[in-house]
């Protein structure tokens, strides 16, 4: 008796050399394989004439062999064998390429199914390499909807369409309904089993389409019980209260008033301090909004309060920055911190690890191997997390694991529209910081054509003459194909041979060593590089306030709220900033979209335009925002079905808060879902 959620090897014809094949694929368990759903489906149900093939399509074909096949050898090791076949439009020659066997099986005077596509260079209709299966066994590779599955060395598509099939008929019965009757109903969804079957061998496109809502229907169901379940898990978890929660001091100690956001972000931080529940909260605010300050303000309170604090950034130079800004802004209390950095001496390593280990260190500043990695903590009471997206759903949940579950802020500072945010951080609370302080300048924004190339070399001839630095953005790496756009890589070295080769130019892309990014980042921030050619690596959080020109190259290629984010880089100092969109494509809505950019420079109305020009693919697609890995549910394709989901599981968590704990079926397939391990629910 086998069980879903053991391994492969467990099922008959499954040894340890295929196991490690499906391995590649990410397969384990037997649920993982017939989880594993076809990328795509080739429709062979229609049936062709031989007259109306063509070289661009492959089709399906009834015909007689009209020749006995004969096999001849060209050269060593290589075989050929040449047939006629003829249906009653016209002849064809099939030709197969060091498959012998066919000889027997293809026989003279019968007829057979083919599969295949005509070899449009030979002279007279040819094929190469058709399938085929006889009359009165097609079915399993002509004459029905084909599942393509992504493949691995050694398997193909047929042998794993077959080990999915048969995987699919020894479970039939284990597959439990994990979606409960009413939602099954109240949705006109297809039963677990029956989608399962027909997504691997659908008899028809419209059941084929049912199963495919059913089964994204159910992974975005497990996810919406996934979060409400984290966060009702979480905010249960009893915290001490902070009983001292007075800002006087903190407020009366900054350089500058904070901005009306700032301190309602400020209030609703410490609304959650002062119950008993944990905190878990967002802070979205658009770059430049002052997300530190707000920080600060959390850490100082939780201090006053007798509390560790772990402030996380996304790579050392970040780390090394908010370090030097939180000692400044909470400078008159003397509160002790601690920057604990890859770059350190293993000496200092050890005693900073000392101070945390035994309470003296009040705020220690890191990257996330400030969780993950030997460091111990004397009383670890609040995480502070900046940019979300390094910061996933799983990390999350690793957190709460982690013994008593510590306050969490996660700050952001991609500005994802609301009616998204609550879709995605579910296991969230939200505050927003939708103002920016006063008196920031505006980055000036300009979109030019190709044209103006020479002019544009001369702008930025003049900031760095002026003293000042320049950031040029390209869409890829390096060359592709497609030459259509430019590479940093060979942009790089044609602005050093050609009209700035008497600059310094540092070159920046994401499959650089991480040591090399930061040394090139390090030297742009001390000044002592010019001009920085880069991928969009630059995007999270760079500080280099006498950066005053952003120059992006085939802007078209980019999203609005990515071309924000870029554009956050500059206008960080006293210095009027520019922002300069070269693109020369003619695409009305690519030019709108661009224009929108010149004309605002807030980023939730920019995230608000965007989704409705483009959907929601840009929020979701490059960036990593740290959600689980879905098997076939699309977040950008699939929001409306994301939105009923959701739906049904707040209703049903409405009706009973318990039922995961009581449905272990559904609680397994959530833990899988969210790659934990531990039962975080219970
Ligand atoms: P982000 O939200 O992008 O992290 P920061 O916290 O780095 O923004 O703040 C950006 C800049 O604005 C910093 O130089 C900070 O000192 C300044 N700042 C923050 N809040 C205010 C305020 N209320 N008034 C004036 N300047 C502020
Ligand atoms: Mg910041």
């Amino acid at each position: 008796m086998v069980s879903l959620f053991d391994n492969i090897q467990s099922l008959p014809g499954i040894g340890p050399a295929r196991a490690k094949q499906l391995k590649n694929l990410g397969v384990e368990t037997i649920y993982d394989l017939i989880a594993y759903f076809p990328r795509s489906y080739e429709d062979r149900t229609k049936q062709a004439e031989i007259a109306s093939l063509t070289p661009d399509a492959p089709a399906c074909f009834q015909a007689m062999v009209t020749s006995a096949p004969r096999v001849s050898r060209i050269r060593k090791g290589m075989e050929i064998t040449r047939l006629q076949v003829a249906d009653h439009t016209a002849k064809l020659t099939l030709v197969f390429f060091n498959q012998s066997y066919v000889a027997k099986s293809l026989v003279y005077g019968e007829s057979y199914w083919f599969y295949g596509q005509l070899n449009g260079k030979a002279i007279g209709l040819q094929m190469v390499n058709p399938q085929f299966e006889p009359l009165d066994r097609a079915g399993s590779i002509t004459n029905r909807i084909v599942p393509i599955y992504s493949l691995t060395a050694g398997l193909s598509n047929h042998i794993l369409s077959r080990a999915i099939c048969h995987a699919l008929s020894l479970c039939q019965n284990m597959l439990p309904e994990i979606l409960p009757a009413s939602v099954l109903a109240q949705y006109n969804l297809l039963p677990a089993s029956e989608a399962y079957t027909v997504i691997h061998n659908p008899p028809n496109f419209s059941l084929l389409e049912q199963a495919q809502k059913r089964l994204v229907f159910e992974e975005f169901f497990l996810f919406s019980l996934g979060l409400s379940c984290m966060r009702s898990h979480r905010s249960a978890n009893t915290h001490d209260v902070y009983t001292d929660c007075k800002l006087t001091l903190y407020w009366k100690a900054l350089p500058f008033p904070p901005t009306n956001a700032q301190k309602r972000a400020v209030q609703e931080i410490c609304h959650d301090l002062q119950t008993e529940k944990t905190m878990n909260r967002l802070l979205q605010g658009d770059v430049g909004s002052g997300k530190t300050l707000v920080a600060a303000a959390a850490a100082y309170v939780a201090v006053q309060n007798g509390k560790q604090v772990a402030f996380m950034a996304p790579t050392e130079i970040l780390a090394e920055q908010h370090f030097q800004t939180l000692q400044t802004l909470l400078a008159p209390f003397h509160f002790h911190f601690a920057l604990l950095t890859g770059s350190k001496s293993i000496k200092e390593k050890r005693q900073i690890k000392e101070e945390i280990a035994n309470g003296t260190a009040q705020i220690v500043i890191g990257t996330h191997a400030l969780l993950t990695s030997d460091v111990e903590f004397s009383n670890l009471d609040m995480v502070i997390a900046d940019e979300q997206h390094k910061f996933g759903v799983a990390q999350r949940a690793a957190l709460t694991q982690k013994g008593k579950a510590p306050h969490l802020l996660v700050m952001s500072a991609t500005p994802i529209p609301r009616t998204l945010a609550l879709l995605l951080y579910g296991d969230l609370d939200l505050s927003i910081l939708d103002e920016l302080p006063p008196g920031r300048q505006k980055v000036e924004t300009f979109l030019v054509s190709e044209a103006f190339r020479s002019r544009i070399n001369g702008f930025i001839r003049k900031h760095v003459e002026n003293g000042h630095q320049v950031y040029i953005v390209c869409p890829a790496i390096e060359d592709g194909e497609d030459a259509s756009y430019k590479a940093a890589v060979t942009w790089a070295d044609t602005l050093r041979q050609t009209v700035f080769g008497d600059l310094t130019i540092g070159l920046l892309h994401g499959q650089m060593k991480g040591s090399d990014k930061e040394a090139v980042l390090r030297q742009f921030a001390l000044g002592s590089i010019q001009i920085l050619v880069s991928t969009t690596v630059i995007e999270v959080g760079i500080d280099v306030p006498n950066a005053t020109l952003m120059v992006i190259e085939n802007a078209e290629r980019f999203g609005l709220s990515q071309l924000h984010q870029l554009r956050g880089r500059v206008g960080r100092g006293q210095d009027k900033s520019y922002c300069v969109l070269i693109s020369s494509s003619k695409n009305e809505e690519t030019q709108t979209r661009l224009k929108a950019l010149c004309a605002t420079n807030d980023g939730f109305q920019i995230a608000e335009q965007d989704l409705a020009l483009r959907g929601p693919g840009d929020f979701f697609g490059a960036r990593q925002h740290g959600l689980p890995q879905f098997k076939i549910a699309n977040l950008s394709l699939d929001l409306n079905t994301l939105k009923q989901a959701q739906q049904a599981a707040r209703t049903l968590l409405d009706q009973d808060p318990d039922y995961i704990l009581h449905t272990p079926s559904l609680l397994t397939r959530i833990q899988v879902l969210f790659e934990i391990s531990g039962n975080i629910f219970n």
